[in-house]
């Protein structure tokens, strides 16, 4: 009999097994994968770290998270840059004066906020006050008709398989906006990629953890839940509850790795091609992540990934929540079970729908552990 049965080796259920196993609990982790880590997972092809479930890259303000995940690895001060492709011209993400500079030929920051306001004059008037309803009115009433339809409108659609006037309005809420020549993707204190990748973190968290790999929760388990005092349910909650309400919706990825010899392929670890004409969102070039901020660029190989977006459908992977009210709804009666349940916790992305990033999975398994063990 063990105290947690912990579905799933990815980030929430990793941590949440460390925690317990520190506090002498036995724990059980298992995964329906050949390996832990879930999407974290990095694996070393001839000295670079791949990614080969989609770029992560650490960065939270949350001083407690940055401190936690601290004692797993060394992290390198990597700062998210990525530039974005357009036809034949190049841009600096996210929206700052690079950018508005390559666009409009603007040099300062009020002459850029002039031809910024000029580009959402429209958007805003006809917004006349109220809250943007859907992706393409906030990114209108945010940077204007330019930016929109050059860095944002392809891209969008391409990531999430809908018009941006079908699509919520938070989701661009994540890229900030800046009159100061600051490439730096995100806002975050902390920032940086582990030195020797993900994988060793959670091998790390699970030191000690007894981890059955290859085992898939659904096939065994009666047999599972018959051994556990209390599971930890990582994996998708409406698979979980046997779609009784429907399915919620998810995106779905695949990739296409290459190993180029070449040393230097796109300079860059991440190259958005913002174009709907190109299949896929992004070119992964992984070894900037380790090795772009450390001088040298250390070997005679690339690896790179490019990045098609695809439909989802039961037997997928499923990468992200389509946070829709539609599909939150759906969740919020998945949840109300799962609220009612007294021996089991949902948690990580797809545990509790959410578009999560590693800081927010980390944040709420630690919020977890605190609920269960005070
Ligand atoms: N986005 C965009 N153009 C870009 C990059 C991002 O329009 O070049 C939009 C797009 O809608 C995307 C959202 O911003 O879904 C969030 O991007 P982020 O890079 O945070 O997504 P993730 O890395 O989680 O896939």
């Amino acid at each position: 009999m063990f105290d947690y049965l912990v579905v799933g080796a990815g980030l929430f259920g990793a941590v949440f097994a460390h925690e317990a196993h520190k506090r002498g609990k036995s724990v059980l982790v298992i995964d329906r994968r050949a390996h832990i880590a879930g999407n974290v997972y990095t694996e070393n092809v001839g000295g670079i770290n791949v990614h080969k479930f989609g770029a992560h890259i650490f960065h939270t303000s949350n001083k407690e998270v940055w401190d936690y995940i601290q004692q797993f690895a060394e992290f390198n001060r990597y700062t998210n840059s990525p530039v974005a492709r357009y036809k034949k011209e190049l841009y600096n993400l996210p929206f700052n004066m690079n950018t508005f500079s390559q666009m409009w030929g603007v040099r300062t920051p009020s002459e850029a906020q002039a031809k910024l306001d000029e580009q959402k004059a429209e958007a805003v008037a006809a917004l006349n006050g109220r809250e943007p309803a859907n992706l393409e009115e906030q990114a209108l009433s945010l940077v204007g008709r330019d930016i929109y339809e050059k860095l944002i409108k392809g891209y969008t659609e391409k990531q999430w398989g809908r018009k941006c006037t079908e699509l919520p309005a938070f989701i661009i809420k994540r890229l900030p906006v800046r009159l100061v020549y600051d490439n730096n993707y995100f806002n975050d204190k902390y920032q940086g990629i582990p030195v020797g990748g993900y994988t060793q973190i959670v091998e790390k968290m699970l030191e000690g953890v007894e981890v059955r790999l290859g085992v898939d929760f659904f096939k065994e388990r009666g047999a599972l839940v018959a051994d556990a005092r209390k599971i930890v349910f990582t994996g998708m909650i409406d698979e979980y509850y046997d779609y009784k309400f429907g399915e919620l919706e998810y995106r779905s990825l695949r990739f296409e790795t290459e190993d180029l010899p070449q040393e230097n392929y796109q300079g860059n670890a991440v190259v958005n091609y913002t174009e709907a004409e190109v299949p896929f969102t992004r070119i992964i070039e992984h070894k900037h992540f380790e090795y772009g901020c450390q001088g040298g660029l250390a070997t005679d190989h690339t690896v790179v990934t490019r990045e098609y977006p695809a439909t989802w459908k039961r037997g997928d992977e499923p990468y992200y929540p389509m946070n829709d009210e539609k599909n939150n709804a759906l969740y919020a009666k998945y949840k109300a079970l799962a609220d009612a349940e007294a021996n089991v916790i949902f948690g990580g992305r797809l545990g509790m729908y959410k578009y999560f990033d590693m800081h927010h999975v980390i944040a709420e398994a630690l919020a977890c552990v605190g609920k269960e063990f005070g």
